[in-house]
């Protein structure tokens, strides 16, 4: 198929107004829009700029959200593919694609890579491969190390890379000159559920008594993206209801919902 790995785009509608909590995460980000800006600034001393980080955390906490409001930042292009898709992939294709990604990359830079589920392509490498069926996984895990070992110190690219198995990694991609800096990305506590609710309820009409702190409270374990489920949810569940606006029982009711949901998720897994 001709299946589209990568998108490039200049996504400047991603800033760091549409990620709420996470502030440590963003501190370090920061650094990389810094970089990304002025590069000159910082190799001038001949100091070298991280070509990589890690985003290391549960599914839904924003890591997605996060790399591409750095390239929104930063107002550089973003080009990002996903591991998963090159799980049963013809020998060679994945190589090439890296390649590819990696050539698109440095004629536009400055530019973000953002990889999602690395650990699909970067699990320890010589490991449950009785069968031969991961060589091309593991060409295609040789092609990133090759590629990020061949940057020059002002490619001015930057690798951001997600993953939650971060146990999984083949020690090889943590090395020094390539994913060597860990970013955590964790669950919301309960003040940046509220700020998360904030941010997601910015589109929808709700009425102005709606106390985001009992929303926050009624949300422990939630995700970024579940809780902007609920939001969604909500305003659908109101709109069925002919409501004007959407109020705090739509809430509990999207909450339930989404609940109901994840324990059916849980329940498949374990
Ligand atoms: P995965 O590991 O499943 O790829 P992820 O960590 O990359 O997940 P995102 O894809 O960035 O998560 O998050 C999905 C959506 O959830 C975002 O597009 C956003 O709408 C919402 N979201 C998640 N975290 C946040 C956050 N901290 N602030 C605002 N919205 C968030």
């Amino acid at each position: 198929s001709k299946a589209k790995l990568f998108d490039e785009k200049t996504d400047t509608r991603t800033s760091f107004k549409d990620v709420a909590g996470l502030e440590g995460a963003k501190e370090e980000v920061e650094e990389i829009v810094e970089f990304l800006r002025n590069p000159d600034k910082y190799t001038s001393l001949g100091g070298k700029i991280p070509k990589g980080a890690l985003l290391v955390g549960p599914p839904g906490t924003g890591k997605t959200l996060l790399a591409k409001a750095v390239a929104g930042e930063a107002k550089v292009p973003f080009f990002s593919l996903s591991g998963s898709d090159f799980v049963e992939m013809f020998v060679g294709v994945g190589a090439s694609r890296v390649r590819d990604l990696f050539k698109q990359a440095k004629d536009k830079s400055p530019a973000i890579i953002f990889i999602d589920e690395i650990d699909a392509i970067g699990r320890a490498r010589g490991k449950n491969n009785f069968t031969g069926s991961n060589d091309e996984r593991e060409n295609t895990l040789n092609q990133l190390l090759t590629e990020m070992d061949g940057f020059g110190t002002n490619t001015n690219v930057i690798v951001l890379a997600a993953t939650n198995r971060a146990d999984v990694l083949d020690k090889a991609l943590m090395r020094a000159g390539r994913f060597d800096r860990q970013i955590y990305v964790d669950l919301p506590d309960i003040r940046e559920r509220k700020e998360i609710f904030e941010v997601h309820l910015r589109p929808i009409k709700t009425l102005e008594t709606l106390d985001l702190e009992f929303l926050a409270r009624q949300t422990p374990g939630f995700s970024g993206a579940d809780i902007a489920n609920v939001c969604n949810e909500a305003a659908l569940i109101a709109a069925r209801n002919e409501k004007k606006a959407v109020d705090k029982q739509d809430f509990l009711d999207a909450v339930d919902r989404i609940v109901g949901g994840l324990e059916k998720k849980n329940k498949i897994i374990t």
